[in-house]
């Protein structure tokens, strides 16, 4: 059985691996961090957010100080897909953020169905011609 996790990945309980959901690449194991199965680009921030203001002539530009912060962005090393972007400290290690309890996972899913596509919920939209008060 395999459970979405995110938009662009999910994991398959039988072989506990975490997988691409656009091309079904297997991107590492399951009870470890995903990110060790992506590419990585480190981006320069001026990339994603130029200066609006004249860097000869301010110091703070509202431009990321590269210095201060690192863009990591991380795709599917088969099909391309974009699955994160990151936020970091420059020097620290990428964060560790879906640390999965992969036991409880497979007992949760164990009483239902698997789920092909994500669920949109129930619709509560409110019919206005109906509403009377
Ligand atoms: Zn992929």
């Amino acid at each position: 059985m395999k459970v979405l996790m995110t938009e662009y990945l999910r994991i398959d309980l039988d072989d506990e691996n975490w997988e691409c959901r656009v091309c079904d690449h297997v991107v590492g194991p399951a009870r470890g961090n995903y990110k060790e199965g992506l590419l990585v680009h480190h981006r320069d921030p001026a990339d994603i957010h130029p200066p609006v203001i004249d860097r000869d002539k301010y110091r703070f530009t509202f431009c990321p100080d590269g210095d201060w912060v690192n863009i990591l962005e991380f795709y599917c090393p088969n099909c391309g897909t974009q699955m994160e972007v990151e936020y970091a400290l420059p020097g620290h290690a990428p964060l560790y953020d879906m640390e999965v309890d992969l036991d409880a996972l497979k007992e949760q899913w164990s009483h239902r169905e698997e789920m092909l596509e994500p669920s949109t919920g129930p619709d509560v939209s409110v019919d206005r011609h109906q509403h009377n008060h």
